[in-house]
């Protein structure tokens, strides 16, 4: 008997023989995973330009941009998760939102910052 056709009469491994490889088991796990920590630019969010249109809101890919539920506002960005794609600047329609060097703040959270 060649290999291959030695090869073919092998019983092949089912689902419920395989080992669970990448399976998330459980929730919010991507809690853990603070994506801000590679960030190089953070937004900087301006009140006063912000007309609550909530464009950046709908974007961001991080969900980074809370809305507080008393307060029709944003409650604020999540720097722990935000990792500065820069696209709440891009989407905002009155640049409201400015892209700026993570250096400049060292390790500190600005104003408009969620606080931890
Ligand atoms: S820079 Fe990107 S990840 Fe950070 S708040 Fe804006 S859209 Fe979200
Ligand atoms: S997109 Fe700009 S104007 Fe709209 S809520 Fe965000 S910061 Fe404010």
């Amino acid at each position: 008997m060649s290999s291959i056709s030695k090869h073919r009469k092998e019983k092949k491994k089912g689902w419920k023989d395989i080992p669970i490889g990448g399976a998330i088991t459980e929730q919010k796990t991507s809690l853990k995973n603070k994506t801000g920590s590679w960030r190089a630019i953070r937004p900087v969010l301006n009140p006063k330009k912000c007309t609550q249109c909530m464009m950046c809101v709908y974007y961001c890919p991080e969900n980074s941009i809370h809305i507080d539920n008393d307060n029709p506002e944003r409650g604020g960005i999540d720097l722990d998760y935000c990792k500065g794609c820069g696209l709440c600047a891009n989407v905002c329609p009155v640049n409201a939102i400015t892209m700026e060097e993570e250096s400049v703040f060292g390790n500190k959270k600005g104003k408009n910052d969620k606080e931890k």
